[in-house]
């Protein structure tokens, strides 16, 4: 093996340090104090391994390895360092420190490509304080809209754009992030599985052949609130009775499924007493799949659904979608460098789809993007009790490391 697995396996652990909860999880949220200090942690991996770094407009973190070759296209690798809340310490840091991992053994080897590399640290993949996801990777493929810096709220209230400004940052400079796709040569992103397919097939690492979709909604129903006791059944305009027929629509609907995966993971109710029919319910859905029309077909359907539960019981309806991303197929150049890769260093491969959106879905919409996922234990992931095997990361750093100097040579 070339890569030192003792290293990478211990950036892990004083990673997971950072935003550690007592439960034994990280929550590190974008552009706060815990997260520029993982980003400080960080920093000074890659300039244990060489790298010169440079962090830009939105915060993504650069460490660059100059090639041999002038003003050749660079090879990109990265991933994130930001968490949900309660999250684990693989999901976005086996990709980022095995990225440092591959650069680090590549200077220590003496090996010297003809492209340079960057390993990049993708400011809030997660979208857990903003409800957006993939700022830096977003900024970088020149697709972030300035609006939704000023528009986006976390739950205090703070604009990403305030946010951006506390963390000393300036919002208006963020366009300044765009990479000029013609600079770069390939993106490829290492990541916990986050699944059950490689436990399943005793697979330690995987080639990834697309990422999923990823549709975000925000539904609000107005109904009419009033007292629980006096407020005949027949009387009444309940939007919480509503949305939880459209959630179990929903449930139904995706079981029936081959693919695609719908799932209601937030809702407010308001006024929100034990003794009041509530006036107000929002809650969002999610939707995903490797086939975009499919997608658009499920929330046509459910839109339907949702209008006429609504007409029936005389509530009030908006639906607002929040965030949208395409099915990324991997790149055909790169899945075969993985293959030789793979059988180079005697690893057995399976290939699976991605279920979950990654910064590599963004970056494929300006360049070649592979992916590399490692086995994660019973599928568990944002949770604390999200974990890989050091061996499993040791061995997909390892293909990261002989993909990468691939790809650059
Ligand atoms: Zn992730």
């Amino acid at each position: 093996m070339n890569i030192n697995s003792e290293r990478l396996w211990n950036r892990i652990h004083k990673l997971s340090e950072i935003g550690k909860d007592e439960n034994g999880g990280v929550t590190r949220l974008s552009f706060t104090e815990t997260e520029r200090k993982a980003k400080d942690l960080v920093v000074t991996f890659m300039k244990d391994a060489g790298l010169a770094v440079r962090e830009d407009e939105i915060g993504n973190l650069i460490g660059r390895k100059e090639g041999a070759i002038f003003n050749s296209q660079v090879v990109m690798t990265g991933s994130h360092i930001d968490s949900v809340i309660s999250g684990g310490n693989f999901d976005g840091p086996a990709g980022v420190l095995s990225a440092i991992e591959a650069l680090q053994t590549m200077n220590e080897k003496g090996i010297v490509t003809e492209s340079p590399l960057e390993v990049i640290v993708f400011t809030d993949e997660e979208g857990a304080r903003f409800s957006t996801g993939m700022l830096g990777s977003l900024s970088a493929a020149g697709k972030l809209s300035k609006e939704e810096l000023y528009s986006a709220k976390d739950k205090n209230g703070v604009t990403i754009a305030e946010a951006m400004k506390q963390a000393g940052l300036d919002p208006e400079l963020a366009p300044n992030a765009k990479r000029n796709p013609e600079e770069i040569k390939a993106y490829v992103e290492l990541h916990i599985e986050q699944g059950k397919v490689l436990e399943n097939a005793d697979a330690s690492v995987g080639i990834v052949t697309g990422i999923v979709g990823v549709d975000w909604y925000r539904v609000t129903l107005k109904g009419e609130a009033g007292h629980a006791g006096t407020t005949p059944m027949g009387l009444r305009k309940d939007p919480l009775a509503a949305a939880a027929r459209i959630i179990s629509y929903g449930e139904e609907m995706a079981r029936n499924e081959k693919s695609a995966v719908v799932t209601v993971g937030q809702i407010e109710v308001k006024p929100g007493g034990i003794n009041i029919i509530p006036g107000e319910v929002a809650f969002s859905f999610d939707i995903r799949d490797i086939n975009k029309e499919n997608m658009n077909d499920i929330f046509e359907k459910l839109k339907a659904y949702i209008e006429t539960t609504c007409e029936e019981r005389g509530i009030e309806l908006e639906i607002e979608q929040l965030h949208s991303l395409d099915p990324s197929p991997c790149s055909e150049r790169i899945m075969k460098k993985m293959e030789e890769s793979f059988t180079e260093t005697e690893v057995q491969s399976i290939k699976l789809i991605s279920g979950a959106g990654h910064d590599a879905m963004v970056m494929a919409s300006i360049t070649d993007m592979g992916m590399i996922f490692i086995r994660s234990k019973d599928g568990i992931s944002h949770n604390p009790k999200e974990w890989s095997d050091q061996k499993d990361l040791a061995m997909g750093a390892e293909v990261l490391f002989t993909t990468l100097v691939k790809l650059a040579s």
